[in-house]
């Protein structure tokens, strides 16, 4: 190496793609990790579908529910389930409370086609089934894919739970969009109207009832339900049903790099937090990893992050170890470190005119580091401090991971946010950190098994931090 060189090698930051560091050995290990991954985004499409299975294999690695302890001592694994749609879970640490504690926070709910309150209807004698979009969809990119229907139906005296369209044998259901043939109109719209949210209505059946009487199809499709589920018209009115994507989570690319899958943002790290923490024996501090639902559409509700269930479980774990003392809380918040774990848009070579090339996050190149979300003004960004970022980026090149540090976008060009701000007024140190994600928020999702890799190991260098 020549000076200019060895000075370069020095002082740049480093930007290389994370596969050239590679070895074999490793490679396999980075490939068999994403099979795991693969599965668990196959089997769960919804919030509670991810709840149910995040808590098989909490059990399965020694989780126990928290209400059934009386006493909580060093490395004691617990979790604690709100109303099925979102899951807190704890190895307790050696260091008490008032240390804080090392938390890593993600997300269950995707965007997705939920069912209105009167969904189904019949048209010129085909069934539908209206929708009303739930978070930041492209509309367009939701006709003439294969959907699957998921959620529970609450009637009178049961609760039936749905998952139809997944297996081989199950039926499928999609949205008709316009032949391009008649399109010459609609083509003249913008792409953000081209598809009216009023025309995401599901096409779900043709035959009629036999009979003298109107709506004959409407009729028939009802008499089905009825007889595999047992329920009537109105029990809709009850009932969560999210129509995603039927398609499974398959590798990407002819060297199998690449993930397409739906409901990666924030399911990546979702999954890789969980297995940090699954990993975790005697912890210095208390690590918590926290699976939320209503991220996508503002963390509103009590299911959210905005709601007190938080500090509710927090609590159980304060009187369950150093006793009933509510002053306490804040306390143990101020000298808490998080990191929110949620994904980020990865550049995208299409539209170059979109980025700010030297602030965006590139697929391949680790997990990504996110200062500060929001938008043009860094509008409603909690923006962690330096110290803090600092002490991330530390930790992380100790620990040997590949990081990246990015903005989302050119500035002005739009913008998003995650959990971050919340945590972070309740005084917590608030890192966003996760995976970047190609086609965010569409139906088939990319990320990169490499990158994924860097998440769990990075998330499991958080846990055992100071
Ligand atoms: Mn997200
Ligand atoms: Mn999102």
């Amino acid at each position: 190496m020549n000076n200019a060189e060895e000075l370069k090698s020095k002082l740049f930051k480093e930007k290389t793609n994370g596969y050239e560091k590679l070895s074999e050995k490793e490679l396999k290990k980075v490939f068999s990790f994403s099979e795991g991954y693969k599965e668990f985004l196959s089997e769960n499409k919804t919030e509670r579908e991810c709840v149910k299975s995040i808590k098989r294999l909490l059990k399965e690695n020694n989780f126990k529910n928290i209400d059934e302890l009386k006493q909580l001592h060093p490395n004691d694994k617990v979790y604690y389930i709100n109303r099925e749609k979102c899951i807190y879970a704890a190895v307790i640490g050696q260091k008490s409370p008032e240390d804080g504690f090392n938390m890593i926070a993600s997300h269950l709910d995707s965007p997705r086609l939920d069912l209105k309150p009167n969904p189904l209807y019949e048209d010129e004698e085909i069934a539908f089934l209206k929708t009303h979009y739930y978070g930041g969809i492209k509309k367009y990119q939701w006709v003439n894919i294969p959907l699957s229907m998921h959620g529970v139906i609450i009637t009178k005296d049961k609760k039936i739970e749905i998952k139809l369209g997944e297996e081989e044998k199950d039926p499928i259901f999609t949205i008709a969009d316009l032949l391009p043939h008649l399109s010459s109109k609609q083509e003249k719209k913008t792409l953000k109207d081209g598809i009216e949210a009023e025309n995401l209505n599901i096409v779900v059946g043709s035959i009629p009832y036999k009979g003298n009487i109107d709506e004959k199809v409407k009729l028939n499709i009802l008499n089905l339900l009825n007889q595999e589920y047992g329920i009537k018209e109105k029990d809709f009115v009850s009932a969560e049903i999210e129509f995603t994507p039927a398609m499974k989570a398959k590798d990407l690319g002819f060297d199998r790099s690449l993930i397409a899958a739906y409901g990666q943002d924030d399911r990546v790290c979702a999954y890789t937090s969980l297995k940090a923490l699954l990993k975790e024996e005697n912890p210095n501090k208390t690590c918590i990893c926290i699976f939320a639902d209503k991220e996508e559409i503002g963390s509103m509700g009590n299911t959210g992050m905005y709601s007190n269930t938080f500090e509710y479980f927090i609590e159980k774990i304060l009187n369950k170890t150093v006793g009933n003392n509510p002053s306490i809380i804040n306390k143990v918040f101020n000298s808490s470190k998080m990191l929110s774990a949620d994904v980020t848009g990865a550049y995208n070579p299409n539209y170059p005119d979109i980025y700010e090339k030297n602030n965006e996050s590139y697929i391949n190149h680790g997990i990504s580091i996110i200062k500060y979300t929001g938008s043009a003004s860094k509008g409603g960004a909690s923006d962690a401090n330096a110290e803090f970022v600092g002490y991330v980026k530390n930790l992380f090149e100790s620990n040997n991971i590949t990081y990246q540090v990015s903005e989302m976008g050119k500035i002005g060009i739009g913008g998003g946010g995650t959990i971050a701000y919340i945590l972070a007024n309740r005084s917590i140190d608030v890192l966003d950190c996760g995976v970047p994600v190609l086609s965010m928020h569409s139906p088939y999702e990319i990320t990169s098994k490499y990158d994924i890799y860097e998440a769990y190991k990075a998330y499991k260098a958080f846990y055992k931090g100071e």
